[in-house]
C-alpha cells in the first residue's frame, strides 16, 4: 500500500476526550493541519451546538461523524421510546453541525434479559423506526458493528455482514462505519467490505494491543498492535471509500494520560507509517 492522503486525516474527539474540551479539540487538530474530526454528543452539549457550529466551520472543519446514537433495546415501550427520541435528537445535533454521519452503537442485553434474538429484533425495529426521521434531516446513519466482547452491554451488531444485512433490510439513508478495532479478527471483512461497496460511510483506525486489559478502553496507538491497517484501508479503498481516515483511540492506561499535543503529533506521525 502507499501511504495514506495526509489530507485525508481525521481525529476522534474521543482520542484527547480527557484533556481537551471540543473547542480545544477542534483548534488543537486545526493548529496541525488537520481538518476532519469525529464529535462526541456530550463534548457537544457542553460546548451548545449553536457554537460548536461556529468553531468548526471557522476552522475549515468536516466533521466526519456524530458519536453516537443507538442503544435502542430496553425492557419496556417507555424504554424504547425514550431510546428513538434521544436518536431523533441526535439526528437534529448531527444536521445542525454538518456531520457525515451518525454513528450508531446499536446498544446490548437490556437489564436482566439473556435473549439475545430479541435484543437484535429490537435494534433492527429501532434502525427501522428512527431512519425516515434521519433521511428528512439529510443525516446518513452509519451502523458501527462493534467486537462481539461488547455484545451484552454495548452493541449486539457484531460483524459487518450483520450490519450489511440490516442495511440491506433498511434500504437508502443508511451504511456502516468501518472500525479496524472492531472488526480485523473477522475472517469474512476481506468479502464484506467488497459487499458494502458505497454504504461505507466511516473508516476508523487505531491498533490492538497484546494483551489488552480493558474490553473498551485500551485502544492502541497505530503501530503499536497486531492489526494489519494498511491492508484494511486497501480493501476499504477499493470497494470506493474516499473519505477520511479517522484515528479513533481510547485509552485510559496511556493516551489520555499524555499531553494533547503529543498525542496529535502522534497520531500524525504514525499515520503515514502504520495507516
Ligand atoms: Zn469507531
Amino acid at each position: 500500500m502507499t501511504a495514506p492522503d495526509r489530507k485525508k486525516l481525521a481525529i476522534n474527539q474521543a482520542t484527547t476526550m480527557t484533556q481537551w474540551t471540543l473547542r480545544e479539540a477542534i483548534e488543537g487538530y486545526a493548529t496541525k493541519d488537520i481538518r476532519g474530526i469525529s464529535v462526541w454528543r456530550d463534548k457537544l452539549a457542553e460546548c451548545g451546538v449553536d457554537e460548536a457550529a461556529r468553531i468548526l466551520k471557522d476552522n475549515n472543519m468536516t466533521v466526519t461523524g456524530l458519536c453516537r446514537g443507538g442503544m435502542f433495546p430496553a425492557n419496556d415501550d417507555a424504554g424504547r421510546q425514550a431510546a428513538l427520541d434521544d436518536n431523533h435528537r441526535a439526528v437534529d445535533e448531527a444536521a445542525a453541525i454538518g456531520a457525515q454521519c451518525l454513528v450508531m452503537v446499536c446498544g446490548g442485553l437490556p437489564d436482566g434479559s439473556k435473549d439475545m434474538i430479541d435484543t437484535r429484533k429490537q435494534v433492527a425495529d429501532g434502525l427501522a423506526a428512527m431512519l425516515p426521521y434521519a433521511i428528512d434531516a439529510g443525516v446518513a446513519v452509519a451502523i458501527e458493528p462493534l467486537h462481539p466482547m461488547t455484545a451484552a452491554d454495548r452493541a449486539c451488531v457484531n460483524t459487518l455482514e450483520h450490519a450489511l444485512d440490516l442495511c440491506d433490510a433498511l434500504g437508502d439513508g443508511i451504511g456502516v462505519a468501518v472500525d479496524c478495532y472492531h472488526v480485523w479478527w473477522d475472517p469474512k471483512l476481506e468479502e464484506q467490505i467488497a459487499r458494502a461497496g458505497n454504504r461505507i460511510l466511516g473508516f476508523h483506525v487505531c491498533d490492538w494491543l497484546v494483551p489488552t486489559v480493558d474490553l473498551v478502553w485500551d485502544r492502541g496507538m497505530m503501530g503499536d498492535g497486531v492489526i494489519d491497517i494498511p491492508r484494511i484501508r486497501g480493501w476499504v479503498e477499493n470497494a470506493g471509500y474516499r473519505g477520511f481516515n479517522e484515528v479513533e483511540i481510547f485509552s485510559e492506561r496511556n493516551w489520555w494520560k499524555r499531553d494533547p499535543t503529543e498525542v496529535v503529533d502522534t497520531c500524525i506521525d504514525r499515520y503515514q507509517h502504520f495507516v
